[in-house]
């Protein structure tokens, strides 16, 4: 692969240990890395792009998403519905379309395909996946049929075998139809884990072993992954945690918070990253960064179903390691995690009288690079320096809706009439140029996945 050369960034933020920020410098890449940053000429063969007007940033991470869920966007009848409507309602219509054949692993492609290349364009180079919903408890290729997807697209991967196996015949939450076995999914999770499972630094794919919830999965599942995950280097562990619903569930059936319960189970590791966390106790984060484990935040979806504002403040001043992501487009409406940042710029306003307590835009770019590559284990992506993958995020600062700006990296988050990056590479590769994707044909995708959803009704 020819390298690539950045000239005249005109700002790069580099989210080093140092928290560099550059100006007016040249970025080498090559072998699918950051090479040189400094003064630099062209190479032979290399190509050169001006960067003059860009303002560049590691790639994106988006720390928890459902991909899936592309297709189950601003439901009418669910516009406005807290969690338990929500969940019941979104269960029952994708077991309709599953009934009526539109639920397969090529539709699952096709929206997930969409999910990637929306993705793609806002900044995201790597995503965070968790395929939990296996109606009839079959196993289907939905997980595989992603991770293909994600290598047509030119996007990194982390595939997250997701389950539920606690049904309401066995106390639990989930619909029973939906549920598997612990054999099952142990089974299918240790068949992914060696067919797609890739521990080199540098991964394109990886496996996660990811429940959906206390309630709605067994604490013995949590243990058994939790074992299976200790075997393979890179395997890592992400339930969603705190989502409200399974505190009191918790409460009630163990008499434990959720943090105990899958500390019991061997959870309470660097390798274990837990979704939305918005109803978290402040008095266990001391625990959470004890442990090591990372924390996402996930600020649209807690908005939309009303939870609140996760304690991320007192997150990062206890040293937790903090993510950000977007959930999946049900309860979010969208995978735009660059918008989803404004929000936290603006929400977390309401959070405290102190301004020195609210959520600075360096802060939730730091969480949504370095600190999301934190949460996966992927030390070598969400950070620009020699050797760290050329995973690249690159905005025009010049356009007329960003004219007046004095901070171009506050500009990015609080300006704008669009959040499309200008360029974005994933290991050196271009996938968006000039705004427009280029490692997929956005109409063609948008068109296969239209094809896929059920006609309206
Ligand atoms: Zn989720």
């Amino acid at each position: 692969m020819p390298g690539l050369l950045l000239r005249d960034i005109a700002h790069l933020v580099t989210f080093d240990a140092d928290d560099r920020e550059l100006r007016d410098v040249d970025l080498r890449i090559a072998g699918g890395r950051v090479a040189e940053i400094g003064q630099l000429q062209p190479a032979p063969g290399e190509e050169v792009v001006n960067a003059s007007g860009l303002l560049v940033l590691p790639g994106m991470i988006n720390a928890h998403q459902h991909l899936y869920q592309v297709g189950l966007r601003c439901i009418a009848e669910l516009e406005r519905a807290t969690l338990e409507t929500w969940l019941s309602g979104l269960g029952q219509l994708c077991m309709r379309w599953w009934r009526d054949g539109y639920f397969t692993p090529e539709s699952v492609a096709a929206l997930a395909r969409a999910g990637m290349v929306e993705s793609l364009l806002c900044g995201v180079t790597t995503i965070a996946d968790q395929h939990y919903f296996f109606p009839g408890g079959v196993t289907a290729p939905y997980i595989e049929a992603t991770i293909e997807a994600a290598r047509e697209v030119g996007i990194r991967l982390h595939a997250g075998r997701g389950t539920m196996t606690m049904g309401h015949r066995d106390g639990g939450m989930a619909p029973d139809e939906t549920c598997q076995t612990i054999d099952e999914v142990v089974r299918h999770s240790s068949e992914l884990i060696s067919e797609y499972h890739d521990p080199d630094p540098m991964a394109r794919i990886r496996i996660h072993l990811a429940p959906c919830g206390p309630h709605v999965d067994h604490p013995e599942l949590y243990a058994i992954f939790a074992e299976l995950a200790a075997e393979h280097p890179g395997v890592g562990l992400h339930t969603h945690l705190y989502e409200q619903i399974d505190t009191e569930f918790c409460r009630q059936r163990y008499g434990r918070t959720p943090w105990q319960v899958i500390g019991e189970a061997g959870w309470h590791r660097d390798t274990t990253w837990l979704a939305h966390m918005v109803d978290a106790p402040v008095a266990e984060v001391a625990d959470y960064a004890a442990a090591g484990v990372g924390l996402v935040h996930l600020i649209a979806p807690d908005l939309r179903m009303g939870f609140g504002l996760a304690s991320v403040r007192e997150w990062l001043e206890e040293g937790c390691t903090v993510g950000f992501g977007t959930t999946g487009s049900a309860s979010n409406d969208g995978c735009n995690q660059l918008g989803d940042l404004r929000v936290a710029a603006l929400a977390h306003r309401l959070s405290s009288a102190d301004p020195d307590r609210w959520l600075s835009v360096r802060e939730l770019l730091a969480m949504a690079t370095r600190g999301s590559a934190h949460c996966l284990g992927r030390t070598a992506l969400g950070v620009i320096e020699p050797g760290a993958a050329a995973d690249l995020a690159a905005w025009d600062i010049t356009s007329v809706d960003r004219v007046g700006v004095h901070d171009p990296v506050a500009g990015l988050l609080m300006t704008g009439l669009s959040d499309r990056a200008e360029l974005v590479t994933v290991a050196g590769e271009v996938v968006v140029r000039d705004g427009r994707c280029v490692s997929a044909d956005e109409e063609t995708v948008a068109a296969g996945a239209h094809a896929a959803l059920p006609p309206p009704a």
